[in-house]
């Protein structure tokens, strides 16, 4: 059976699954939102095929890595054998893994800089395929961070639209952990509605259904889907 990536899942789903969905349920109910409105990107990086294969059972469609390399080793096979699967990059891109991501990803939440746009719009016009893209916002302003300064962000959407002729779909921000994200994601909202843009990647395992409050549209939920990365990753 297939499913539009944003379908509820069954109330049967695996553990994890099933009570991600009831909160994501819950938090759309709260702020008088539709479901269908929240689409909730299942993090499967650490994890194996065999892990992922009973969420892609549960009628889960919508998955998130954050490294090129590993998704390319695992994700192939996986989306030969389940047709309509959608396979998002939430990590940081090089330019020269852009080929390589514009094939692979049907979504890329990660462009912060000039490299990366003319890097995309080179690879999007030559490949013929067009994933949908978010402008990375680093709300924190923390330095080890990837993302554009929220001062600059302006002048760098109207660049990736006007220079590049990219079409940005919306924002994404990752909040600092030792703070209270809601700032954060109010921050991100702000500049996107500023800028014509409705689509709002925010909010992980800890705090998306305050993301969803604050109008995020993609949630992208790891560890309270597959449980606890023993590998350590970021
Ligand atoms: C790992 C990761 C997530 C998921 O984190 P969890 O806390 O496991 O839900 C979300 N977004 C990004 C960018 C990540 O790297």
């Amino acid at each position: 059976m297939t499913q539009s990536p944003t379908t509820p899942l069954p109330a049967d789903s695996p553990h994890g699954l099933a009570a991600v969905e009831r909160e994501i349920a819950h938090a759309c109910k709260e702020a008088r939102r539709d479901r269908m409105s929240v689409t909730l990107i299942a993090v499967s990086k650490t994890f194996a095929a065999d892990a992922i294969l009973p969420i892609i059972g549960a009628g889960q469609r919508v998955f998130g890595e954050n490294r090129v390399q590993e998704a390319k080793g695992k994700w192939p096979a996986l989306t030969q054998a389940h047709p309509g699967l959608q396979l998002h990059l939430i990590g940081p891109l090089q330019s020269n893994k852009a080929k390589e991501a514009v094939a692979l990803f049907d979504a890329i939440h990660s462009v912060d800089r000039a490299s990366i746009c003319e890097a995309l719009a080179k690879e999007i016009k030559n490949q013929g395929k067009h994933p949908e893209l978010f402008v990375q916002i680093n709300t924190g302003e923390e330095p080890q961070k990837a993302g554009v300064a929220p001062q600059d962000a302006d002048t760098f959407i109207a660049a990736c639209r006007d220079t590049y002729g990219l079409q940005i779909s919306g924002l994404m921000c990752i909040p600092p952990v030792d703070q209270a994200p809601a700032p954060h994601f109010a921050l991100c909202a702000k500049i996107a509605a500023r800028n014509g843009l409705t689509n709002l990647s925010m909010g992980m395992s800890a705090d998306f259904a305050v993301a969803i409050q604050m109008g995020a549209t993609h949630v992208r939920v790891g560890s309270a889907i597959f449980g606890t990365r023993t590998v350590p990753h970021n």
